[in-house]
């Protein structure tokens, strides 16, 4: 049967003489991303290709939207994207600790040296995924996520892309504006001492309306965490501090709040009755009593110092009385041996 070329087909592979296989592959992708294009599918689909060990990059299918966007055919795309690019970022998970999100962020001229490798990696792993931000010809910047997975025709000696693109500017500028105002703690990302004082307003606020009951405010210390820096190396203690703040992320109910005080010092605001805040100071401890820290293969363990109290508890509901009485109980909580909670009348 003969391959029918579609209307408005300006990609290369129906035109050359390429295996019958792969042009009625193109065929069929490009009548089922034209379908999806046409239904309005809320991703902007294209086909992208490109011939083993070669620079070259050219598309086979772009949608009506994404050519409205970049003002450009499918001929004109691998330069009007390439052009638009203002920095691409890819997030993986660390090798060594999975919880660690990393951001590997490459400038336009970065991204023109590192093209090869880019597309060598993305051959062996069979997938493609990536964060542009781009420079719109209409003078708009918009962050687009590019999702895609790679179809190898060795006997064409060809590489198809089948990917999309999604808007994620919302998402991309919230970040980019936390990162700004300083919201996060480099080394722990936990957010930092002076968000822990918004927060505690937001609560007292919510406090004296009634909208709840009790908010309690823990410190949290790391005993003998000098003698850590001193035996493993000021690195280690580095990377413990990450662990312990990724343990209290993973370990706190989703309406509370964690964040670095400073130092070796996190804080805690918990919503609800303080024996609901003691329960979680409890928790806490023990778990990372029984953990092991683990840095290049050395197994480390330390214990924690809390103290807790609760807005209910005071005579008059400020905000520095509260972090005032949670201190002062975190000295007698070290004061009495350390690793251990003291909060409320126990
Ligand atoms: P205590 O049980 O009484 O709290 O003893 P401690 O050793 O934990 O307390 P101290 O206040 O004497 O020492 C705190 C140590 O924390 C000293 C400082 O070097 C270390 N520290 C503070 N910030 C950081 C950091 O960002 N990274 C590392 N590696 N160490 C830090
Ligand atoms: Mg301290
Ligand atoms: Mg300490």
């Amino acid at each position: 049967m003969k391959i029918t070329i579609p209307n408005n087909y300006s990609g290369r592979i129906l035109s050359v003489p390429y295996s019958r296989a792969l042009k009625q592959r193109i065929v069929d992708l490009w009548a089922m991303m034209q379908e999806l294009d046409d239904n309005n599918f809320p991703a902007l689909l294209y086909i992208s290709a490109w011939k083993k060990d070669e620079k070259i990059i050219w598309y086979e299918y772009i949608g009506a939207e994404l050519s409205l966007l970049f003002n450009c055919n499918c001929r004109d795309m691998p330069e009007c994207f390439r052009n638009a690019i203002v920095e691409r970022r890819v997030y993986s998970y660390g090798e060594r600790d999975s919880a660690r999100i990393r951001e590997k962020i490459l400038t336009r001229e970065e991204l023109r040296t590192d093209l090869g490798r880019l597309r060598r990696e993305a051959q062996k792993s069979g997938a493609m995924e990536a964060i542009y931000k781009m420079a719109l010809p209409n003078g708009e910047i918009r962050w687009f996520k590019d999702l895609a997975r790679l179809e190898p025709h060795d006997q064409d000696g060809i590489f198809l892309s089948l990917g999309c693109l999604t808007d994620v500017s919302k998402e991309m500028e919230q970040k980019d504006l936390l990162q700004k105002i300083g919201y996060f703690d480099e080394l722990t990302k936990l957010p930092k001492r002076k968000i822990m004082r918004r927060i505690m307003e937001i609560c007292l606020g919510q406090f004296e309306r009634k909208h709840i009951l009790d908010f309690s405010f823990l410190m949290i210390d790391i005993d003998h965490f000098k003698k850590i820096n001193d035996t493993w190396g000021h690195q280690a203690g580095d990377h413990i501090l990450f662990e312990l703040a990724q343990l209290m992320k993973a370990n706190k109910r989703k309406e509370d709040e964690v964040g670095r005080y400073g130092g070796e010092e996190f804080y805690a605001v918990c919503i609800g009755s303080l024996k609901s805040g003691i329960d979680f100071a409890r928790r806490l401890r023990r778990i990372i009593e029984n953990h092991d820290f683990s840095y290049e293969g050395q197994q480390i363990s330390l214990t924690i110092s809390l103290g807790i109290a609760a807005v209910s508890e005071l005579a008059e509901q400020r905000i520095k009385s509260l972090i005032n009485l949670a201190d002062q109980r975190l000295y007698q909580a070290k004061k009495q041996g350390r690793n251990q909670v003291v909060g409320g009348k126990q």
